[in-house]
């Protein structure tokens, strides 16, 4: 569920790399740091540049990497035997710096403990596992003018928001609404001083992430003029957020983008 026009990427290849490091930065997201001889191809574009995760099924001991450029690899994705395709993820560019490209997993657990394969991945990621990452450019696309920037994510769009707030010129505007599952999963980065944050941590509340998002947008006061919205997370923030925006505060579909970053129930690919 989608309505964005992405900025492309720069090199269609995927990239062969290597974990350097992992941390726990916070009680939910692991940090984990990748680089390696393919990191070199990388060109960081800022904001919320995206990428497909390749990840090693168990059992695995080799990456079979698709070798087709752009849209082209999911056909030689989908052509590959089942237990051979790796798993495929979409993750964000948490930060880049030469040679390391810092990537932050939200820890998901189910009542049973057990987690999807990115998560698996992140909590067990050691120095020297390889991954394949396929670059897909940029979400965050304003093509009308306006007076202000609103943001609204789940914990899962912590790290488009940081890198959106990170590349916005210094006289920005705006609002970032940003629920995160604990008060201590804040995170420090670079905001504009015209750019407001507003956490809104679930604590012990509970509940799918997004609906607390949700919730605070539908009782934010908007600055004047014209916005350009932007939402990510979980598919019900970013639809309802949409429908709020479009019905409620009258404004115009052309000035509202949202991709859904998952979905309740649903596993990804
Ligand atoms: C463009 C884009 C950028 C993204 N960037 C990031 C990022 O930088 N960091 C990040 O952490 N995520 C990011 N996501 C979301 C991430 O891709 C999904 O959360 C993904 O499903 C996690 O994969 P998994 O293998 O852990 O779980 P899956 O195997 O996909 O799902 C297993 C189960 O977990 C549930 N689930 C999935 N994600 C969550 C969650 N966050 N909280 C609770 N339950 C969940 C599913 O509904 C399913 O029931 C991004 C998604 C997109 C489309």
């Amino acid at each position: 569920m989608a309505n964005f026009k992405i900025r492309k990427a720069v090199d269609p290849h995927v990239l062969l790399l290597d974990v350097v490091r992992s941390a726990r930065v916070s009680p939910n997201v692991m940090r984990v740091t990748l680089g390696g001889e393919g990191l070199s191809r990388f060109t960081p574009l800022g904001f919320d540049q995206w990428f497909r995760l390749f990840l090693p099924r168990p059992g695995q001991d080799a990456l079979k990497l698709p070798t087709r450029t752009s849209g082209l690899w999911y056909a030689q994705y989908l052509a590959t035997a089942k237990p051979k395709r790796p798993f495929v993820r979409n993750y964000t560019v948490r930060s880049h710096r030469p040679g390391e490209l810092d990537v932050d997993f939200i820890v998901h657990l189910e009542e049973d403990g057990s987690c999807g394969p990115a998560t698996s991945f992140a909590l067990n990621a050691a120095a020297g596992d390889q991954v394949g990452l396929l670059d897909q450019g940029i979400g965050y696309n304003p093509r009308h003018d306006h007076a202000w920037t609103l943001l609204v994510a789940d914990e899962t769009g912590l790290p488009a928001v940081a890198g959106i707030c990170e590349s916005l010129p210094d006289d920005a505007q705006g609002v970032a609404v940003v629920e995160i599952p604990a008060d201590e999963d804040r995170q420090d980065f670079r905001i504009p001083a015209g750019v407001r944050i507003l956490w809104v941590p679930r604590g012990d509340k509970g509940g799918v992430p997004g609906e607390l998002a949700l919730a605070a947008l539908r009782e934010l006061s908007f600055p004047d003029g014209p916005v350009y919205a932007y939402l990510v997370g979980e598919s019900a923030l970013v639809t309802g957020g949409r429908r709020h925006l479009v019905t409620d505060r009258a404004v115009p579909k052309t000035n509202v983008d949202f991709i859904g970053y998952w979905r309740h129930g649903h596993a990804a690919m």
